[in-house]
């Protein structure tokens, strides 16, 4: 049993790993005695953290890329691959934006007028698509073509609860992407199955990362993420670990086009 959510020996890549879930799930495989490449847009940032895991005595290495350029994605991929001897594991993690949607958080069901659909600027729809469904595109992509010739790897793609249901207090593009990069999983599950390919992905409810952190209302959303959680509160980063691990590893080896939430009931419905 105590092989079963080994990673040991597997060569895997995380992208967004600089920072929140990327960064625990980075550590949680290299922990595992996994060889990881970190990859992120925020370099200072990937390096310190890299160094910080290698202090550690952990296999790791880092890269700066933005995922949504699909030629920097590959050409990172295949120096991960070939400076760790294959490729067994990715997550495609790297996500921006959660928020502001259209309704206030502090004024609950208060509409924000340059948050409606009429005011949603072509920028910001393309900038959140371009990372959280086109880089997952690229990111299964690459990593297909490098794991077919193993026939084996895991693919675990970063979604969000918000993919499932609406989350009106976050943004519309970031929920359509989310959601479109669900379904692309399932997609490629089936067409990778084949080839011993498994693809997945993790829909989180609320974790305390950075990606809110710019709001201009984040102590409210934060506090109205908070109430809306069965269990009570926001999860930490860390806590992503042990699902990370169970799809990353043989564990669930039988487990294949899935979207698991992880979200301390939060989609059960209002906390009571
Ligand atoms: P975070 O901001 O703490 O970390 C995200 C990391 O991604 C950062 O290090 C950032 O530099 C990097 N990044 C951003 N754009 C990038 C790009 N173009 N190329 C490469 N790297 C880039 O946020 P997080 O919460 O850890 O987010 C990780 C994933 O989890 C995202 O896909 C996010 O949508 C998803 N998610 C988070 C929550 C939550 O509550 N934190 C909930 C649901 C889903």
């Amino acid at each position: 049993m105590n092989q079963l959510f080994s990673v040991r020996g597997q060569a895997a890549i995380v992208t967004g790993a600089a920072s929140g879930l990327g960064l625990a799930i980075a550590e949680a495989l290299a922990s595992g005695g996994a060889r990881v490449t970190l990859l992120d847009l925020n370099g200072a940032a990937v390096e310190r953290e890299t160094g910080r895991l290698r202090q550690a005595g952990l296999e790791v290495r880092a890269a700066a890329l933005d995922v949504s350029d699909r030629q920097a994605l590959d050409t990172a991929f295949d120096a991960a691959a070939a400076a760790h001897g294959g490729l067994d594991i990715v997550f495609a993690n790297a996500g921006i934006d959660p928020g502001p949607g259209f309704v206030s958080v502090a004024h609950r069901g208060t509409r924000v007028p340059e948050q409606q659909i009429e005011n949603y600027s072509d920028e910001r729809w393309h900038k959140v698509v371009g990372i959280s469904l086109d880089a997952a595109f690229y990111s299964i992509r690459a990593a297909a073509r490098l794991m077919k010739p193993a026939g084996r790897g895991s693919i675990i793609v970063t979604t969000s609860i918000s993919a499932v249901r609406p989350a009106p207090a976050v943004g519309m593009a970031y929920m359509a992407a989310k959601a479109g990069a669900a379904h692309l999983v399932r997609t490629c599950a089936l067409e990778l199955a084949r080839y011993g390919i498994r693809v997945n992905a993790i829909a989180p409810g609320p974790f305390a990362t950075n990606i809110s952190a710019d709001r201009a209302d984040a102590a409210d959303f934060r506090a109205a993420q908070t109430a809306a959680v069965p269990l009570g509160r926001v999860a930490a980063p860390e806590e992503i670990q042990g699902l990370a691990l169970l799809l990353a590893s043989g564990a669930s080896g039988f487990i294949t086009g899935e979207q698991i939430v992880i979200d301390g009931g939060a989609s059960l419905g209002a906390a009571c």
